[in-house]
């Protein structure tokens, strides 16, 4: 049982061992992941839910990896705000998506997915006056998707933060909504948009009572504040039925588009003519 558990114990070991080393060669790779065009932007649509109206797409980033092929952003993600690296992705995200956007014929927005590191990085507010001025994207097109374990390191810095972005004329959604601790009290502090109900919320809203209870109570919450709610995740016309019954205003999910390179929407973005 002793050499068992040794062996148990080394095998364990080594095992970590490949482990932080796969993580460091993932990190020293995605430092050079946009420089090396590895990095791709896809579009989702988000619709209203009411009149099955196209609204404007989720920007979700790709890495292809040379020898790994696609790595999912869960995974690559945490590694790249751990690492810092996504300053440096983050803003070629934003510079990306905003041109884009900028180019098509129809006045459709983008919502923009932004880490807890760029919120709190020194010239954040800045940053995003530039790249709207440089790309000529009206603000009220871009929306910022935000976590709300974005917010809670430095609340009162981070109040003021998104107090400056709404000057700036964009709008700020709360992303994954139900999720964290204190959803309720975030929502209060700080100035949101937008509720995101999030994907599990959504997913088992087909079987379960009382899930649907629960996304009715949100739905209620976002009315008496004035909030429009986007679900998440929709997959099923069941899901979709639900939403519309219970006056939900947005939804996103596979079932109405999933998330692909911008050319595939091209009969939304460059409107009647083409
Ligand atoms: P998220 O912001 O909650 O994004 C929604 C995720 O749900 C996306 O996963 C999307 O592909 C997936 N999804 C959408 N509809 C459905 C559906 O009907 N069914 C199912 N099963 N999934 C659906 P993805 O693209 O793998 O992204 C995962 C997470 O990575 C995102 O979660 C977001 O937190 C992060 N992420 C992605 N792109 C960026 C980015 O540019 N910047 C930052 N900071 N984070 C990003
Ligand atoms: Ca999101
Ligand atoms: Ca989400
Ligand atoms: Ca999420």
């Amino acid at each position: 049982a002793k050499s068992e558990g040794r062996g148990t114990y080394r095998f364990f070991e080594a095992n970590m061992g490949a482990q932080v080393r796969e993580r460091r060669l993932l990190e020293h790779d995605l430092r050079h992941a946009v420089a090396r065009g590895e990095m791709q932007l896809v579009y989702q649509p988000q619709t209203d839910v009411q009149s099955g109206e196209m609204l404007g797409f989720e920007v979700l980033l790709r890495w292809h990896h040379p020898d790994r092929g696609a790595v999912s952003p869960s995974l690559f993600i945490p590694i790249a705000e751990e690492s810092g690296a996504i300053l440096q992705i983050g803003e070629w995200v934003l510079r990306e998506a905003c041109r884009e956007a900028a180019r098509w014929a129809t006045p459709l927005s983008i919502a923009v997915n932004v880490s807890a590191v760029q919120i709190h990085s020194p010239h954040f507010v800045q940053l995003i006056h530039e790249v709207l001025f440089q790309t000529g994207l009206k603000p009220e097109r871009l929306e910022i998707e935000i976590t709300e374990t974005a917010l809670i390191r430095d609340p009162s810095r981070a109040q003021s933060i998104l107090r400056q972005l709404k000057a700036l004329g964009l709008r700020i959604a709360m992303d994954d909504f139900g999720t964290g601790y204190s959803s309720l009290s975030n929502l209060r502090t700080y100035p949101f948009d937008k509720i995101k109900i999030d994907r599990s919320f959504i997913r088992s809203v087909d079987e379960s009572e009382q899930t649907k209870a629960i996304v009715r109570s949100v739905l209620g919450l976002g009315r008496g504040l004035g909030l429009p709610v986007l679900a998440e995740g929709v997959e099923t016309t069941g899901e979709l039925e639900f939403l519309i019954s219970e006056d939900c205003q947005a939804a996103q999910g596979y079932l109405m588009g999933r998330p692909e390179p911008i050319e595939r929407y091209s009969e939304h973005t460059m409107g009647d003519g083409m």
